[in-house]
């Protein structure tokens, strides 16, 4: 057998962890990025979600560590915070604020720079990894029954130039143009499924209250599809360099405006103030960035008859979520690990990337299930509608959440899922059902559990 080469079409997270597996499995890997990767934490063009909030969930920091073992390690050195859930967290619920509990969960918070510029640098350590960049991706070539290359143009010099692989893997992202490059070979049409909530992010990123860099909680506060004003949620972060990044997010037609006075009045309307005062006391040190590309949108590249032989598509390419859930890095996480999974015991042959893809969809499935019977639930969600079992979930689902201000089980096994540490099913358990159906408390505290430094901080009396 030749060389066996593996071409990657994008060079963000999921493209990154696509490129180490393939240095595993084959000879030579080619990532193609439309960028000039950075040669540090700095923003970029092709990454625009990167200057809004992102939480690395619990269940994808584990199976990143099982990836790139020690990766976890070097985000903290690069300065991602380890934010134990809830412990580090002010949690506003539909039911009340939730307990600080002890020994649960734990995600990463840092902003994407250092995120993906971290992860870059480890990958792109392996020689095997080559990048070109400032490349755009034009097309595939081959035909409906194999992909046997991709095409490309540069952004410099507008040269176009063909490149043959083995394997083609997807990573461009939500805007990936695949579908429309498989349906000029021959192949087709890829079925898609929106659901569309219609969100909104509007972040804005500030000095830590003096005193406060290395300690001070996340704030969350959820959005209630039942309360008489929804659409408003809000999410703190506490990141790398004594920063805080604030999201103030918004459902169709109740949105938070990106001017200073807006954004303001906005936090001012959420269901507790205070992040209206961090606002008010925290120094800006960035403008105000807005994000509109937010539906679940899944391509079903698993259900493709025949599948072309030497194509997957992976990340937010195959598979891209409403964000307030934070679980797309997640699910790009164990996409990769489920290439390598399939590369690891049949190698490349030709129904590799059939089964590969397949394996992905796999890790995929439940996270999708729980945004969409997340999103269902508010009026003005487009794509899906409520079914039976939608409505007995939610009702179960409101029950959870009022039980769970006075449950430590019900919290707990809520977070794993939440982290994707856990299966949804643990939500079922007969003791977690058995608290849900108690009679709940009336109402859960109306305060947050500010601990004294938090308070003295934040000028609490
Ligand atoms: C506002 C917002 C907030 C989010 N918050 C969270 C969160 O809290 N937690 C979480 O886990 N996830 C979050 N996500 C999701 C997360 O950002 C994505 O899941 C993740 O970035 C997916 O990585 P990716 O590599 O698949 O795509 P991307 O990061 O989009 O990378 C795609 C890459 O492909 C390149 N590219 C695109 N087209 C071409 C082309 N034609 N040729 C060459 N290169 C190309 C781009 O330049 C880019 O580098 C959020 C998303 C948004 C929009």
């Amino acid at each position: 057998m030749g060389m066996r080469h593996g071409v990657v079409l994008g060079g963000g997270l999921a493209g990154m962890l696509t490129a180490s597996v393939l240095a595993r499995h084959l000879d030579a890997v080619t990532v193609i990025e439309r960028d000039r990767l950075p040669a540090g934490p700095l923003d970029r063009a092709g990454s625009p979600q990167g200057r809004h909030t992102h939480a690395f969930a619990g269940g994808g920091v584990a199976a990143l560590d099982r990836l790139l073992p020690g990766m976890v390690d070097e985000l903290v050195k690069a300065g991602a915070r380890r934010i134990r859930n809830p412990e580090d967290v002010l949690i506003l619920t539909t039911a009340g604020w939730l307990p600080r509990y002890q020994d649960m969960e734990s995600f990463l918070s840092a902003s994407r720079r250092v995120i993906d510029w971290s992860i870059r640098e480890r990958v792109l350590a392996d020689v095997r990894i080559s990048v070109r960049q400032a490349t755009d991706v034009t097309g595939l070539a081959g035909d409906a029954g194999r992909v046997t290359g991709v095409r490309l143009r540069s952004r410099e010099t507008r040269a176009t130039d063909e490149l043959a692989a083995d394997l083609v893997v997807d990573a461009t992202g939500r805007g990936s143009h695949a579908p429309r490059w498989l349906r000029e070979i021959g192949v087709p049409e890829v079925r898609e499924e929106l659901v569309d909530p219609g969100i909104v992010y509007v972040t804005k990123v500030f000095r830590a209250l003096p005193g406060t860099e290395d300690d001070f909680p996340a704030i969350m506060i959820a959005d209630d599809p039942r309360s008489e004003r929804p659409g408003r949620g809000a999410l703190l972060l506490p990141v790398e360099d004594g920063q805080w990044m604030l999201t103030l997010s918004g459902r169709r037609g109740v949105t938070p405006p990106s001017d200073d006075e807006g954004f303001h009045a906005f936090a001012r309307e959420l269901p507790h103030p205070i992040l209206s005062k961090i606002i008010e006391m925290a120094e800006p040190v960035s403008r105000m960035f807005r994000y509109d590309l937010t539906s679940n949108r899944r391509r079903r590249y698993d259900r493709l008859r025949p599948a072309p032989e030497g194509f997957v598509a992976i990340g937010d390419a195959h598979c891209s979520f409403n964000p307030v859930y934070g679980h797309g890095m997640t699910v790009s996480v164990f996409g990769a690990l489920a290439l390598h999974e399939t590369l690891g015991r049949q190698g490349l042959q030709p129904s590799t990337a059939r089964l590969a893809q397949k394996a992905v969809a796999r890790a995929t499935d439940p996270v999708w299930a729980m945004a969409r019977s997340q999103d269902v639930r508010f009026r003005g969600t487009t794509g899906t509608r409520m079914t039976m079992l939608d409505r007995v979930q939610e009702a179960y689902g409101r029950r959870l959440q009022r039980a769970a201000i006075g449950s430590r089980d019900i919290v707990a096994a809520q977070l794993s899922v939440f982290e994707l540490a856990g299966p949804p099913t643990q939500l079922l358990a007969p003791k977690i059902i058995r608290q849900a159906m108690r009679r709940p408390r009336a109402t859960g505290p109306t305060e947050p559990p500010l601990t004294e430094r938090e308070r003295a901080a934040l000028r609490i009396g």
